[in-house]
């Protein structure tokens, strides 16, 4: 499954800041999943509650963005935003367009439980 990787993923992430910073809990985890990173973010954060427990992340709070999606149009050369792929340029209608961001999930902030 998928998002159980990403999951895991995340949660060491987690662990080994935990481990460089030396904190025990995250207070929360904000994560952004681009929109075409293809996670399914109910998915994810089910995911992530059922490894929570007994590690970093447990009671953490998870919040997960979806931002649009980058992309920079070859026809009119600007770049413009997109909530998938295959979406027409906004500005000029065309088609011609190379993404260049929102395909990634990443961690963005985590807030900590000092000692
Ligand atoms: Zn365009």
């Amino acid at each position: 499954v998928h998002e159980l990787s990403l999951a895991e993923g995340i949660l060491q992430i987690a662990e080994g800041a935990a481990q460089s910073e030396g904190f025990a809990r995250v207070a929360t985890l904000q994560l952004e999943a681009g929109r075409l990173a293809g996670v399914d973010v109910h998915a994810l954060r089910f995911a992530l509650e059922t490894l929570a427990p007994g590690t970093v992340l447990d009671g953490a709070e998870f919040q997960i963005e979806q931002p649009e999606a980058r992309a920079t149009c070859i026809d009119c050369d600007e770049q413009v935003w997109i909530t998938a792929r295959g979406d027409a340029c906004p500005r000029c209608g065309g088609y011609h367009l190379r993404v260049i961001g929102g395909t990634e999930l990443r961690v963005i902030r985590m807030t900590v439980h000092d000692a």
